[in-house]
């Protein structure tokens, strides 16, 4: 893509020591990290934590992942509630996410987008039950032809 890489590389966006109030869970899947990132500093915060890892918000609770997976977002979560001054989780899925595509497969798009958002609802419920005080807020993405609409999914805004 580029020339040979340079020995440093000196980042034009100055560094802040103001803590995140944000986390925010996504996919590992780099299709949708520009979309999100814009996503982020548009509706709310300069700094979010991130969390990413395939299939995202699924890692929320062991019945939609894994013990293994939920485990470890429960350790990354303990040390962001700590250490951070979080008061808000941003959950976002997405399109055609491959880790659904795995673990479903030959499952019909929309069904897969159902699932997900059960899944999105089933992770706020797991944070919330934790730490009650939390904002959390279910995300989403969907591509419109190559158009990235980000949609509030919680169960007050009804269906995808
Ligand atoms: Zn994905």
């Amino acid at each position: 893509m580029n020339a040979a890489p340079q020995p440093e590389y000196h980042a034009q966006e100055r560094w802040s020591p103001d803590r995140p109030e944000t986390l925010v869970v996504c996919c590992s899947d780099g299709r949708y990290h520009a979309q999100i990132e814009e996503f982020v500093r548009h509706e709310v915060s300069e700094r979010a934590d991130l969390f990413a890892i395939p299939g995202g918000p699924a890692c929320v609770d062991p019945w939609t992942s894994s013990f293994d997976e939920a485990r470890v977002f429960d350790q990354a979560m303990r040390l962001f509630s700590e250490a951070h001054d979080l008061h808000s989780v941003w959950l976002i899925a997405h399109h055609g996410c491959a880790y659904y595509a795995l673990k479903h497969p030959g499952r019909k798009l929309e069904d897969v987008r159902a699932l997900q958002v059960a899944d999105l609802r089933a992770a706020r419920a797991r944070i919330l039950a934790a730490h009650p005080r939390y904002t959390v807020r279910c995300v989403f993405a969907a591509l419109v032809d190559d158009v990235v609409v980000f949609r509030d999914v919680g169960e007050s805004a009804g269906a995808p």
